[in-house]
């Protein structure tokens, strides 16, 4: 493989994991409440001082946004194929074992007993009794690496990222931002340059998704992230919108257009609080594919807790893309 193509793959897991490791910090406060936690901006992992480091989080860890990335990246290392109900199971595990930060749809969804049967059921009935309402980024979070699993075949991809989504989210608009994203990433590794036509291009592919697609697309357009109100909810008088899809995918999109480094880019996105750590967990895989791993600032890398077991996934999933085997027999 192409050496900076795999810079970029490794800039998408490592992306994910420090923006959401960074993004925690900022999780549920308003933008007004960022700026006063952080006086002088939150630049590293060591200045997040709102929880107290406990067995499930010390600064420099990231959160369930990576978790379950990672329950689809090991499965496909494992199967050697998107294998639905191989993800299941560990994202069932994970939850029983761990769970930590998990959000309601999840929670609901993977604990029911037929999640591991038929999880794209049990997905699509709580979205019916929400009155197909619920439409949170609990999906999107968590499908970058389908970006990079099968990114040669847009087609098997774009089914790949569907299926990862309706593991708990049936909704389009979550469907439509998985595979913008995918698809999106799939683009920046093979080197796309000009954002803005990138964007339009993704808003092209997933408009038919739902009427909101263009509006939040759109607004990638517009100098400030505030047109997101990322932080709804966190202010008084606002229903609490936080963690819609929608936000989580223009935002990053918008990071995607506006930044001229990853830095800039997560540091845009976690300043403005709200659903922090999954909007730069999002907004960082594709930062990372478009910059590259050796963007990333060393601080970041160095301060991640588990970097050498994302490290070892990385390389794992290169050697796979170099050499795909078939899937297990199981046994
Ligand atoms: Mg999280």
């Amino acid at each position: 493989m192409d050496s900076i193509v795999a810079d970029r793959i490794r800039g998408v897991l490592f992306g994910q994991a420090i923006g959401d490791a960074l993004g925690f910090g900022t999780e549920f406060l308003s933008r007004a409440d960022v700026a006063k936690h952080y006086p002088l901006g939150l630049r590293s992992y060591a200045q997040i001082t709102r929880f107290k480091p406990s067995e499930q989080w010390r600064p420099g860890d990231w959160t369930d946004d990576t978790d379950q990335m990672l329950c689809i990246l090991d499965s496909l290392l494992s199967r050697g194929t998107l294998d639905v109900l191989d993800i299941a199971a560990r994202m069932q595990y994970w939850l029983l074992t761990d769970g930590f930060g998990m959000g309601r749809t999840v929670y609901t969804v993977v604990r029911d007993p037929r999640f591991l049967t038929d999880p794209h059921a049990v997905a699509q009935a709580y979205w019916e009794a929400s009155g197909q309402f619920a439409a949170a980024n609990g999906a999107v979070m968590r499908t970058s690496v389908l970006g990079v699993w099968d990114y040669q075949n847009t087609d098997r991809m774009k089914h790949n990222a569907e299926q990862a989504c309706r593991l708990t989210h049936a909704d389009p608009r979550c469907i439509g931002s998985c595979i913008a994203v995918c698809l999106a990433i799939r683009e920046l590794l093979l080197g796309a340059k000009d954002m803005a036509a990138l964007t339009n291009s993704m808003l092209e592919k997933v408009k038919h998704y739902h009427p909101e697609m263009s509006d939040y697309f759109a607004r990638t357009a517009e100098p400030s992230l505030e047109v997101f109100d990322l932080d709804e909810g966190m202010n008084s008088g606002k229903g609490n919108r936080i963690g819609y899809t929608l936000k989580a995918l223009g935002c990053s999109f918008w990071a995607l257009r506006h930044s001229a480094s990853f830095e800039e880019g997560i540091l845009a996105v976690i300043h403005e609080g709200g659903d922090a750590d999954t909007n730069a967990a999002i907004a960082g895989s594709m930062l990372g594919a478009r910059f590259g791993f050796s963007s990333i600032p060393s601080e970041w890398l160095t301060g991640l807790i588990y970097r050498g077991e994302l490290e070892s996934r990385a390389e794992r999933l290169i050697a796979a893309l170099d050499n795909p085997s078939p899937p297990d027999s199981g046994g």
